[in-house]
């Protein structure tokens, strides 16, 4: 459930018509729903209640700082996989001791800065990744709080870009090292071992893959247990789908998640650590934008757009689907019409859809992609010299621009001309 609905024939963030945040700021924009934010993490915690847990909300899905504020204040921890998005999370008031830090890549210069700046723990995806840790903590006299990310070798059943729980992944250490590397970490200075942490891939639509990955860990905890370890927390990480059309799709909700994890990992006595970015952001976001021209091809309608590929990469990077709807209700029984969405970007790839049926549409009219909130504003880039797209925050009747539209003079200074040219 989200907060975008039509009251008086217009398309509505909660109490404001998107009209009107469309006549302040331009198009294209991202608009988020603080109620849905709000909604969806609350989910998430009563999901997992009555167990000891900590909702850590992926950063990378949506990185505003007002939307990490937001959560935060209600109790949110989270989940980083960079220096910058540590600093996003402190930045926004989130103290260390709720911040996970997660990412294959970690560099010491960023062991560092959470190491002294505080860090509720590392997961650790690597060997080489345990020894930079261990040598950056001892050498500054601290201590760090660690989980190893193991690889449970599960097919999520995702797009094959994301998921992430398979043997030919990058991530995590293989769950049948895992003792072995447990073992290693436990001699180590400067590291001390808290728990495990598996994340098997996102926009999982099955309880299925999470369920056998978690009995994987399960029985890993009970073996680490025994090696002597001290298994007090158990992280798995996000990955619940959402639902990307309004008609046919029903993932698992986050209330059969929880019963789930209660069901596998509940006679643990852990603390349970969970990571959600899409399904807290996704559905709390659209983009919405204007029609530019409505262009008659030789065998199909070009409806081009003033978003682009630039804005929201989602379509051309992962096939991925959004529905579009007019920000103006269509009457029941309007005209309809098959178009290609498609943006002013200079590669075919920027094409949101193929033949979609819609409401017939005109030059100037306003729409909007649904479930833009995760991967959309994070991953847009200026590609084309097209403007970083700007983000809006509704709440109840009011709403702010949370990044502004850089200005072209902004765009061009950042770049410089050396002087001997
Ligand atoms: C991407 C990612 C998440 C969030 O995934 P969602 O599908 O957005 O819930 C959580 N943890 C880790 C380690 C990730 O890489």
């Amino acid at each position: 459930m989200d907060h975008f609905l039509y009251k008086d024939g217009q398309l509505h963030a909660e109490d404001v018509a998107l009209e009107d945040i469309a006549e302040a700021v331009g198009t294209p924009f991202y608009v988020y729903s603080a109620a849905t934010l709000t909604r969806h993490y609350k989910l998430f915690s009563e999901a997992l209640q009555p167990l000891p847990h900590q909702v850590c909300f992926a950063i990378k899905s949506l990185s505003n700082l007002a939307v990490l504020k937001l959560l935060g204040d209600l109790g949110a921890g989270m989940d980083v996989v960079s220096g910058g998005e540590y600093l996003r999370a402190k930045a926004a008031g989130v103290p260390g001791e709720r911040i996970v830090f997660s990412g294959v890549g970690k560099t010491r210069e960023e062991m560092k800065l959470a190491l002294t700046g505080g860090i509720r723990q590392f997961n650790v995806e690597s060997e080489p990744e345990l020894h930079a840790l261990s040598e950056v903590a001892h050498w500054l006299g601290l201590t760090a709080p660690i989980t190893l990310r193991v690889n449970p070798d599960v097919d999520a059943k995702t797009h094959e870009k994301i998921a992430t729980g398979k043997k030919e992944n990058k991530f995590g250490i293989p769950i049948s090292k895992a003792r072995e590397v447990y073992a290693q970490a436990a001699r180590m200075p400067g590291i001390q071992v808290v728990g495990i942490d598996v994340h098997i891939g996102s926009q999982l639509t099955d309880l299925a893959p999470f369920e056998a990955a978690f009995q994987k860990v399960a029985e890993l905890t009970e073996q680490l247990r025994a090696d002597g370890h001290t298994i007090s927390r158990l992280d798995l990480g996000g990955g619940l789908g959402i639902p990307y059309t309004r008609s046919n799709e029903a993932p698992p909700l986050p209330l059969d998640y929880g019963a789930m994890i209660k069901r596998t990992l509940g006679h643990l006595g852990c603390e349970i650590e969970i990571e959600p970015g899409r399904l807290i952001s996704g559905n709390a976001g659209m983009l919405v934008s204007q029609v530019i021209y409505v262009k008659e091809g030789e065998d199909r309608t070009f409806l081009i757009v003033d978003a682009a590929m630039n804005d929201l990469v989602r379509p051309s990077m992962y096939g991925a689907h959004h529905d579009i709807v007019p920000i103006v209700e269509a009457a029941p029984g309007a005209e309809m019409q098959d178009y290609d969405v498609v943006g002013p970007v200079c590669e075919t790839g920027d094409t949101f859809a193929k033949s979609r049926a819609m409401t017939v549409l005109h030059e100037g009219d306003l729409l909007a992609f649904r479930s833009a909130g995760a991967y959309g504003a994070v991953m847009a880039s200026e590609y084309n010299t097209r403007p970083l797209v700007p983000e809006v925050l509704v709440q109840g009747d009011h709403f702010a621009v949370i990044r502004p539209r850089p200005s072209f003079d902004e765009i061009l200074k950042r770049d410089t001309i050396p002087s001997w040219l």
